[in-house]
């Protein structure tokens, strides 16, 4: 039984108020494994790269316990690129490129060997693709995790609806909420869009924490208050990685256990943000995870008195 995750992988270009980087390595599914790695292996990747894309790169995400038998290379094309520039804020940015690039035509192929897939994550990419390692799975897997963005809302809002009606949990943050709902509220807007197919609904509010919802029910989880954040490209795919990590390690999809699920997310999260890329999630160890996780429940203990 396994996780597989699906994704783009790319290079990224980012600026921020505090630097600036040069093309790095990124990825939705990039994130996603580095930290759900932490939590589980194997870890059965789907995506496409260029032949652009470093092998050093694919050799430590195998190390680290990611099966990329799933991963296509196409030698003679570019890997997927975006770039984006963060706003005083750090919360908010604005996409300057998105260089399609393999994934223009890239069509998924689930490999034998993943058809044991028990937790699907399937990270930000084409809907059209995500939905494709939905119906190439023999099995329905046990759970199905989704996360998107506006891009897709944008370009993609058929498919992307369509593709709502197959999966158990959606993931997007704040403003994505809002555009796909066409409400202000944050309740409401859980509210419309668990009538579009989702059970559970995670909205992500960047340094502000993530809100779980489920019929009547919603859980907050903060987001650790941090001296220094860095970069938060890849924060949303590392909450992810810690969230179906978590699942699939316990193997217990309770709403309970979501809860707890969403604080490993923001654990993980609260890493990604302090360096550039995906540098602080390659040499993160588990007393550290250990240790921040403690600090979460330091953050949000406190004893009341009701009279
Ligand atoms: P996040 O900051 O969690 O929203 O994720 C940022 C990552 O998503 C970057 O590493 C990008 O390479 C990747 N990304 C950005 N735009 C897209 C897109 N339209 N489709 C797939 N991945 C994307």
């Amino acid at each position: 039984m396994s996780l597989v995750v699906v994704g783009s992988m790319a290079f990224d270009a980012i600026e921020t108020p505090f630097g600036k980087s040069d093309k790095i390595i990124g990825g939705a599914a990039t994130y996603i494994a580095w930290s759900a790695s932490n939590f589980t292996k194997p870890i059965k990747q789907i995506s496409v790269v260029g032949g652009d894309f470093p092998q050093e790169e694919l050799d430590a995400l195998t190390a680290r316990g990611v099966q990329l038998e799933g991963v296509q290379i196409k030698k003679n094309e570019k890997s997927f690129f975006w770039s984006g520039r963060y706003h005083m804020d750090m919360n908010t940015r604005d996409t300057l490129e998105t260089q399609l690039n393999v994934l223009e035509n890239f069509t998924p192929v689930v490999p034998d060997s993943y058809q044991d897939c028990e937790f699907l994550m399937l990270g930000n990419l084409v809907p059209a693709v995500q939905r494709s390692v939905i119906q190439q799975m023999k099995k329905r897997p046990k759970l199905i995790v989704m996360d998107t963005m506006n891009f897709w809302m944008e370009i993609a809002l058929d498919d992307l609806k369509d593709l709502l009606t197959m999966v158990d949990v959606l993931m997007v943050n704040d403003s994505e909420a809002r555009e796909l709902s066409r409400e202000y509220s944050l309740v409401k807007a859980a509210k419309k869009i668990l009538t579009m197919g989702p059970k559970y609904l995670i909205i992500k509010k960047g340094e502000h924490g993530a809100l779980l919802f489920h019929e009547n029910h919603v859980f907050f989880a903060p987001a650790l208050p941090l001296e220094d954040v860095f970069d938060p490209t890849g924060a949303g795919d590392t909450f992810a990685g810690g969230f179906i990590g978590h699942l699939a390690k316990t193997k217990d999809i309770s709403f309970d256990n979501m809860k707890t699920a969403i604080i490993m997310g923001s654990a993980m999260a609260s890493f990604c943000v302090e360096k550039f890329g995906t540098q602080r999630l390659t040499e993160l160890k588990k007393s550290e995870i250990d240790a921040r996780l403690e600090e979460f429940v330091q953050l949000v203990n406190f004893d009341i008195d009701l009279v």
